[in-house]
């Protein structure tokens, strides 16, 4: 009797830990796309990771992108609109800033694989000998490369969800070895795993119209490779009727409470609402089996939201750049300023100015309507006469004016041509042979003639001097930002810049690299050789941006007066 008391007091124990084990198991959840590109995945991924996150979760996302490149570092903004760093200096998927924007949850370099780093592990282990003289193919060794990367974060046992998006669209030849990866996956991680299609379902205008036929191809073709989608998310510009929802559960195999429609909204901040009101992230948990208590933490996201609604002024901003019909090549930055203004109580109008286009005659009508200026980073030649320009005529009208990266190099040039006479003073960038070469490439960068990866990447470690305005943007003087670039401010001509008013409030406490100039006795007039933008998200917006703004509104309300 009490042997067989022993027996069930043992049976009992090893069903609780088997719970236990279970309850902490990470869970996968894999967001594929079907019909077209560029239907918000990054947004349908980021949404519910905000929602899991607000209901106490760990939760982390990551991109599987299926072109070849070993990261978008290389790419032109025009392939794949802007790149995105990582703290730890990794160069990434613009997807993974709104990750970061909608969580506030870092990324790194395990958040963003592409085909090309898959393929370079696996031939560097074929070429180590790893594989044993087997013959190596796509099926199971890129696959298995694949599997091991998805499972990397969750590994690490910080996650109790890692959302995986897959780039590109169901169908690609690229995306194959992905969409065989998660087949796979599905069978090995059972219950812990939940695959979510994002679709399209278009309106005819001519026959005002829904049309459900391409969702239901998409779906036939992630089910041709073996994968039956748990969750259908339809984006659309029109609401879906309840009865073409429940057609579309009926040829998709989903449950009819498992079809949700991500209708087109004014701001994609508002898309975790409008998910948590379809039960997308209750849906999500019943499906791999976690109990759901309770509502999602969404009070500081809803006081953003309400923030943003309210907003009755305007604070009008230029963006003086080269990529201004890319929408997203300054993704980052936009976001960063609409954060700002917001929490300034302001409605943002962003004005792009193309900078190949500004000259000295067409300054004043380009720029005379702004409240602020901020001069993009960039690579290159193309548009740099632009952005001297309208340095100079915000320096001149004490505009508050805000230069990023190569925005901050730009900034100390016009001022050593303009201010210290130095007409030919140059990025050694520009101009190898310039007689003043005020920013110059870093003395590590010299010997390096790789393209990729080889920046001065990630974040570093900034001193701010105590009085200057960007530590009290801050209200700290040891900051941490994220860097791109391979030129800097040549120190040898620090004093002579310190003289003449521009100072050199941020450095580096390691290298003494010039971090951050600035002009004190302007209104706000701030270059930062770091990305700010990067570290900007929803609940913690970066405190330069939101200075640079407040600053903005100070100046359109002295000009209005
Ligand atoms: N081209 C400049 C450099 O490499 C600035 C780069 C940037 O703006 N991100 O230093």
């Amino acid at each position: 009797m009490q042997n067989a008391g022993q027996v069930r007091f043992f049976y009992y124990l090893c069903a609780l830990i088997n719970l236990i084990i279970i309850d902490v198991e990470t869970k996968y959840i894999f967001v594929t796309g079907g019909v077209v590109s560029s239907l918000g995945k990054g947004i349908i991924s980021s949404s519910l990771a905000n929602l899991l996150k607000a209901r106490g979760f760990r939760v982390t996302i990551q991109k599987f992108d299926p072109y070849i490149n070993i990261d978008p570092g290389t790419l032109n903004p025009y392939e794949h609109g802007e790149c995105y760093v990582t703290v730890d200096g990794h160069e990434a998927d613009l997807d993974l800033g709104h990750y970061e924007r909608f969580t506030n949850i870092q990324t790194t370099r395990a958040n963003n694989v592409t085909t090309g780093r898959i393929y370079q592990s696996v031939i560097d282990k074929e070429r180590r000998g790893d594989y044993l003289g087997k013959t190596v193919q796509i099926v199971p060794h890129i696959t298995d490369e694949i599997k091991r990367n998805v499972k990397l974060l969750g590994n690490t046992g910080n996650f109790d969800f890692v959302i995986t998006e897959i780039g590109g669209t169901v169908g690609d030849i690229e995306s194959l070895p992905f969409i065989e990866s998660v087949r796979q996956l599905r069978w090995e991680l059972g219950n812990n795993c939940v695959c979510v299609h994002l679709t399209y379902v278009p309106y005819i205008a001519a026959a005002k119209e829904l049309k459900t036929k391409p969702t239901q191809h998409s779906v036939k073709q992630l089910q041709e490779v073996g994968i039956q989608p748990d969750i259908l998310v339809l984006r659309t510009e029109k609401h879906i009727p309840l009865e073409m929802r429940r057609k579309i559960a009926l040829f998709c195999n989903v449950s009819p409470d498992a079809v949700i429609q991500s209708v087109d909204v004014p701001t994609i901040y508002q898309v975790p609402i409008k998910m948590h009101e379809q039960h997308f992230d209750e849906l999500v948990l019943r499906k791999c089996g976690v109990p759901v208590e309770g509502e999602p933490h969404m009070a500081p996201w809803l006081h953003f939201l309400d923030k943003l609604a309210a907003a009755e002024k305007t604070v009008t901003i230029g963006l003086v750049g080269k990529y201004v019909e890319l929408q997203d090549a300054y993704k980052s930055i936009n976001e960063s300023l609409l954060q700002a203004a917001t929490y300034n109580d302001h409605k943002l109008k962003l004005k792009f100015i193309h900078s190949e286009k500004l000259t000295p005659e067409a300054a004043d009508e380009q720029l005379g309507e702004l409240d602020g200026v901020v001069i993009a980073p960039g690579f290159g030649q193309r548009g740099i006469e632009g952005k001297f320009v309208a340095l100079k005529w915000c320096r001149e009208h004490d505009v508050p004016t805000f230069g990023i990266c190569l925005g901050m190099q730009c900034m100390v040039i016009e001022f050593a041509r303009n201010v210290l006479g130095l007409p030919e003073a140059n990025s050694t960038e520009m101009n190898p042979k310039t007689p003043d070469n005020v920013i110059d490439l870093m003395e590590e960068q010299k010997s390096i003639s790789n393209m990729g990866g080889t920046m001065r990447l990630g974040a570093f470690d900034c001193i701010l001097t105590p009085d200057s305005k960007a530590a009290k943007a801050y209200g700290s003087t040891h900051v941490s930002e994220r860097h791109r670039h391979r030129f800097e401010f040549n120190s040898d001509y620090r004093e002579r810049f310190e003289q003449a008013g521009m100072k050199c409030v941020g450095e580096n406490p390691a290298t003494h690299l010039v971090e951050v100039v600035e002009i004190p006795e302007k209104r706000w007039f701030i270059g930062t050789q770091y990305h700010p933008e990067y570290s900007s998200t929803v609940l913690s917006p970066n405190p330069l941006f939101v200075d640079f703004v407040r600053a903005a509104i100070a100046y359109s309300e002295e000009k209005g007066k």
